[in-house]
C-alpha cells in the first residue's frame, strides 16, 4: 500500500519532525483522506485519497487554502471548528462536508479535525466520503415522503408500536380519521384505548391484537367500530405487520395501518340488506335465479332453480336447460329465447320441464341480456314454478267447460222442454200456452194483430171414429202444414184444442187480406186429403174477430173470434164468420139459454106434448106424435126452436129425447090402463140419441111394448151412407118391437133405395112438400107419387101439417095412409089430449070432414 501510494503520489519530507516521513507514508495508504493543515488552514499535506476526493494532484493542493476546496455552504462551519481547536485543542472535532472537484461536482464527507500531538501547529483533516449514505437518506426521505402522501390520500392512519423501547406512535391522518388534533396527545395503551372500542367488538379486537401479538399473519388484518371524537362509531380497517421479533420469535414491533372503512361498512350494509330482502323475496317466491355466459355456455344456477328443476345441486352433471324441456314445448320456448337474446330487451317465457323423477312442471320465467364488467355477453334470468297456478287454472278452466256444457245441456233441456212445454207435440205447432204468451205479448204492446182466426174442421170427428185416430192425427198434422204455409211471416199459428187452431195475423194486414188469407185457408182445407185407402173430406169454419178496429183486448178478441166461429158453424161450415156484436148478443142468449137447459132438465121443465095423427079415411086417432115442450119458469111454454139447436151445440139433445121418451112411455102406459084408444106412440129421435153407447141396453131396460113406439128419425140423418153400427142399431131397434119412421121425408134428398135398406115402417111427408097441394097440381103429383112408392114398398105414409080440411080430402084421395096436423089437432099436454080424444071434437056431425074444416079454420084465426 505504501509503496503504491509513493508510486502515485510523491509526497515532500515534513519539516517539522524527522519521524514524519514513516507515518506520512502510512497514511498515503490509508483509505481515508488525510489533509495536514498549517495553522493558517492551507494545506500542507494530503494523501493519496484526499487528492482523489478533491479531484487534484498533489502539485495543485499543497499550499492551497483548504477552504477552497470546500462546499460555499460548509466553508462557514468547518472555520468555527478550527477556530474552536485553536482555543481547545483537546477533543477532535466532527462535521459534514462537501468537497468540491474541479468540474464543480461536489462530494460528501464526515470530515475529523484535531491537533497534532505533542503542542504541534499542525491540523489534521481526516474525511470519509459518505456520499452513498447521503444519497440512500435522500431517496429515503423521497420515498417516505411518497409513502406519507400516499397514506394520506388514502385516508390511512399510521401506527407504528414498538414493544422493545415501549416507542408508540400515531400519525396526523391516524388521528384526524378519529376526529383527533394533530397535536392530541394519545394513550396508547391497550386498556385505555379499547375503551373507545364499541363494546360488541372488543372481545373480537383483543382477539385479534393477542394472536397478532403471537404472529399469526391471519389476524394482521381486522375490522372494529371505533368511537370518533364527535361521538359516533366509526368502522376501521386495521392492517398490521411485525417487523421486528425478538430472539424468542415474539414480534416486538408492528406496525400499521388503519382505514376508515364507514363508507364501505355502510355499503355493505345496505347492499347487505337488498341483497337479504332479494334473498327473502326470493325464497318466498320461489324464484330460481341463475346466470348464463352466452359466450362460453357457463351456466350459474342458485339452490332454488336446481330445485324447481329438481336437480341436486352438488350433481356436477346438471343437464342443460334445453334437455329438460318438455318436447311439447321446447321448440317454442327456444326460439323465444332466442328472439329475447336477439331483441336485448327483458323478455317472458312460459314452458313445460320434465323432471328428472318424470314429473311435469309449468315454469314461467323472465330474462334479459346484458354485459358484465368483464364485458362478457349475459343472460340474467328467473325461473318460478307456476304448476299449482296451471293446475288449479286449468281445474277452473275445466270446471268453467263442464259448467259451461252442463249449462248447455241445460239451456237445451230448457229449451226443450220449453219448446215442448210451448209446442203441440203432434203437429209441431205453438200450442195454447204459446198462444197465451203471445197474447200477453200483445197486450204489453210487444206484437201487433189486426185479427184472430179461430179455424175449427168440420166433420173431424167423423173421421176419428170412422177412420180411427190415426187418421184424425193425420189430418190436423196435414192441417197444420196447410196452415203454416198460408199464414204470413209475422203471423202466428196454433193448435189450441183438438181439430181447432188459431192464426193471429199481423198488424200489417188489411181487412181484405185477412179475408182473402181465410178464404185461402178454407179453401186448402176443403181439399180431400188421402189416407190410406181413403180420401178424406173434412173441412174448416172460421170465425175472425178483427181486432183493428180499435178492439184492444186481446183475450175478449179470442172469445170474439169463438163467437164467430160458433157461428160460422150454425151457418153451415167450410165459410167463415166476422164477429159482430149482434152476434155477440145471440151468443150471450144461446149460452143463457143453454145454462137454463142444463138447469131445466134437472128441474124437469121438459115436457111431451102430444099431436094425434088420424086415419085418412075414417079419422080414428091411429096415434099421436111426442114433441118436446120447455116449460120455461120465465118465459113459459117454449117449442123446440127455442132450444133445440141450443141443446145440441151443448149435447143436451140426447138428455131430452130420453127424458120426453120416457115420459110418454109412462103416458101410454097410463092410456092402455084407461083404455083411452091410442094404439101406438112416436118420439122423435136426434142422430146423437140414436149413436148414444149403451141405447139399445137402456131401452130394453124401459120393457117397450112390441109394436106400440116407433123413432121418427130425419131424413137428413140417412143422407150419408150407414155404417156398419148405424145398421146394427137400427136393427136392434126393431128387434126391441120399435118402428122406424122417416121423419120430414122429402127434403133431405135421400135416395129412396138408400131409406129402404133402414126397413122403416112408415114415411111422414114433410109439411113443406104437404102444404102447396091445394094450389099445384105438380106438388100434388109429387106427393102421391110419394104415397105411391110407400105403398109399393109395403110402408105406410103419413102426411104433417094438414092444416086444412081440404088438404086432408086431397090426402087422402092421394092414398095417404095417416094425417096429422092443425086442420085436426095441436100438439096438446097429456091432460088436454085425454079431454080431447074423449070429447071427439074433431070428428065432424055428419061424418064428413066438412065442419071439422070451419073447426080447424077458427082454431087457426084464434
Ligand atoms: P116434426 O117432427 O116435423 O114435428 C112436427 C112439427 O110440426 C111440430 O112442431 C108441430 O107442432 C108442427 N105442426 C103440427 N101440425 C102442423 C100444422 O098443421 N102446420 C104447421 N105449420 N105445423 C104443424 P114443433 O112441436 O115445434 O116441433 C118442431 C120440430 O122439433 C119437430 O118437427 C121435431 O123435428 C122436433 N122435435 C120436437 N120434439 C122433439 C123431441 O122430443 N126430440 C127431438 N129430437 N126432436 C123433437
Ligand atoms: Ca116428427
Ligand atoms: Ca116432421
Amino acid at each position: 500500500m505504501t509503496n503504491a501510494s509513493d508510486s502515485r503520489n510523491p509526497q515532500p519530507k515534513p519539516a517539522a519532525t524527522g519521524a514524519m516521513p514513516d507515518a506520512a507514508g502510512v497514511l498515503d495508504c490509508a483509505p481515508l483522506g488525510y489533509c495536514l493543515l498549517e495553522p493558517d488552514v492551507s494545506i500542507r499535506h494530503v494523501n493519496a485519497a484526499f487528492s482523489n476526493a478533491i479531484g487534484l494532484p498533489h502539485a495543485a493542493i499543497l499550499g492551497q487554502p483548504i477552504l477552497r476546496f470546500v462546499h460555499d455552504g460548509d466553508a462557514g462551519p468547518l472555520g468555527t471548528i478550527i477556530a474552536e481547536l485553536a482555543v481547545d485543542a483537546a477533543l477532535p472535532r466532527q462535521c459534514e462536508l462537501r468537497l468540491v472537484q474541479p468540474d464543480g461536482s461536489a462530494g460528501w464527507v464526515m470530515a475529523s479535525l484535531s491537533k497534532m500531538p505533542g503542542g504541534s501547529p499542525w491540523i489534521i483533516l481526516q474525511t470519509q466520503s459518505i456520499d452513498d449514505l447521503k444519497q440512500a437518506a435522500a431517496s429515503l426521505q423521497k420515498s417516505e415522503t411518497r409513502w406519507k402522501y400516499a397514506l394520506e390520500s388514502a385516508h390511512q392512519g399510521v401506527w407504528d408500536h414498538d414493544f422493545s423501547t415501549n416507542d408508540l406512535f400515531y400519525s396526523i391522518p391516524w388521528k384526524r380519521l378519529r376526529g383527533m388534533a394533530a397535536d392530541a396527545p394519545v394513550d396508547g395503551s391497550l386498556d385505555v384505548w379499547i375503551e373507545s372500542v364499541h363494546p360488541a367488538d372488543r372481545e373480537h379486537v383483543l382477539e385479534c391484537i393477542r394472536r397478532q401479538d403471537e404472529g399469526d399473519v391471519e389476524f394482521n388484518t381486522f375490522q372494529y367500530r371505533e368511537r370518533h371524537a364527535d361521538g359516533h362509531w366509526i368502522w376501521i380497517e386495521s392492517r398490521g405487520a411485525s417487523i421486528e421479533w425478538t430472539p424468542e420469535g415474539k414480534p416486538s414491533r408492528i406496525i400499521g395501518t388503519d382505514t376508515d372503512i364507514s363508507e364501505r361498512k355502510k355499503a355493505e350494509a345496505q347492499l347487505e340488506e337488498i341483497s337479504r330482502r332479494l334473498r327473502l323475496a326470493l325464497d318466498v317466491s320461489k324464484v330460481g335465479v341463475f346466470e348464463a355466459n352466452l359466450d362460453t355456455g357457463s351456466i350459474i344456477r342458485d339452490p332454488q332453480l336446481l330445485s324447481i328443476y329438481g336437480l341436486d345441486q352438488h350433481d356436477p352433471g346438471v343437464p342443460a336447460f334445453e334437455e329438460r324441456l318438455h318436447p311439447q314445448d321446447r321448440d317454442a320456448a327456444l326460439a323465444r329465447v332466442a328472439a329475447g337474446i336477439a331483441s336485448n330487451i327483458p323478455f317472458m317465457n312460459a314452458f313445460r320441464i320434465i323432471r328428472p323423477d318424470g314429473e311435469i312442471r309449468h315454469i314461467r320465467s323472465t330474462s334479459v341480456t346484458f354485459t358484465d364488467s368483464e364485458g362478457a355477453h349475459k343472460l340474467i334470468g328467473a325461473n318460478w314454478d307456476v304448476t299449482e297456478d296451471v293446475t288449479l287454472r286449468e281445474d277452473l278452466e275445466r270446471a268453467r267447460q263442464l259448467a259451461e256444457t252442463r249449462n248447455i245441456e241445460l239451456e237445451a233441456a230448457r229449451s226443450r222442454i220449453e219448446y215442448n212445454a210451448l209446442h203441440d207435440h203432434l203437429t209441431g205447432l205453438p200450442n195454447r200456452r204459446f198462444l197465451d204468451q203471445r197474447l200477453d205479448e200483445w197486450i204489453a204492446d210487444k206484437v201487433d194483430y189486426c185479427a184472430i182466426l179461430h179455424i175449427d174442421l168440420d166433420r173431424f170427428k167423423q173421421i176419428n171414429d170412422t177412420l180411427g185416430h190415426q187418421a184424425g192425427d193425420a189430418m190436423l198434422v196435414h192441417t197444420a202444414k196447410v196452415l203454416s204455409a198460408i199464414i204470413k211471416e209475422y203471423d202466428f199459428v196454433a193448435r189450441i184444442g183438438g181439430d181447432e187452431f188459431l192464426v193471429l195475423c199481423d198488424a200489417r194486414q188489411s181487412q181484405a187480406d185477412v179475408i182473402s188469407l181465410t178464404d185461402r185457408i178454407i179453401e186448402a182445407l176443403r181439399q180431400p186429403v188421402p189416407y190410406e185407402a181413403h180420401l178424406c173430406r173434412f173441412g174448416a169454419s172460421v170465425g175472425i174477430a178483427w181486432t183493428a178496429d180499435g178492439t184492444a183486448d186481446a183475450k175478449q178478441s179470442l172469445m170474439n173470434a169463438d163467437i164467430a166461429l160458433y157461428r160460422a158453424k150454425g151457418l153451415g161450415r167450410n165459410r167463415y164468420e166476422f164477429f159482430t156484436q149482434q152476434l155477440q148478443t145471440q151468443i150471450h142468449h144461446a149460452k143463457r139459454t143453454a145454462d137454463e137447459i142444463i138447469k131445466g132438465l134437472e128441474d124437469g121443465e121438459f115436457v111431451p106434448f102430444y099431436q094425434p095423427q088420424f086415419d085418412a079415411r075414417t079419422l080414428d086417432i091411429t096415434g099421436v106424435e111426442t114433441l118436446a115442450r120447455w116449460r120455461h119458469p120465465k118465459h113459459g111454454l117454449l117449442a123446440p126452436d127455442y132450444f133445440l139447436k141450443i141443446a145440441e151445440d151443448i149435447n143436451a139433445l140426447t138428455a131430452i129425447d130420453r127424458c120426453i121418451a120416457e115420459q110418454a112411455l109412462h103416458d101410454f102406459s097410463r092410456w092402455e090402463t084407461q083404455d083411452l084408444g091410442v094404439p101406438r106412440f112416436s118420439v122423435n129421435v136426434s142422430s146423437p140419441r140414436l149413436r148414444e153407447p149403451g141405447l139399445i141396453d137402456s131401452l130394453r131396460q124401459l120393457n117397450i111394448p112390441r109394436g106400440k113406439l116407433s123413432f121418427e128419425l130425419l131424413e137428413s140423418i140417412f143422407l150419408d151412407d150407414l155404417d156398419a153400427d148405424s145398421s146394427q142399431i137400427l136393427k136392434d131397434i126393431g128387434a126391441l118391437g120399435i118402428d122406424i119412421e122417416i121423419d120430414d121425408f122429402g127434403t133431405g134428398h135421400a135416395s129412396i133405395v138408400g131409406l129402404m135398406k133402414l126397413n122403416p115402417s112408415r114415411l111422414k111427408i114433410d109439411r113443406a112438400l104437404v102444404k102447396p097441394i091445394i094450389e099445384a097440381a105438380e106438388q100434388r103429383k109429387l106427393v102421391g107419387s110419394i104415397i105411391d112408392i110407400g105403398h109399393s114398398l109395403n110402408i105406410e105414409v103419413v102426411a104433417e101439417g094438414v092444416e086444412t080440411i081440404d088438404h086432408a080430402h086431397i090426402l087422402r084421395d092421394l092414398g095417404c095412409d095417416t094425417l096429422q096436423g092443425y086442420a085436426f089437432a095441436r100438439p096438446m099436454a097429456r091432460a088436454d089430449l085425454e079431454a080431447f080424444i074423449h070429447s071427439g071434437s074433431w070428428r065432424p056431425p055428419e061424418a064428413t070432414v066438412q065442419p071439422a074444416r070451419r073447426t080447424v079454420l077458427s082454431d087457426l084465426k084464434a
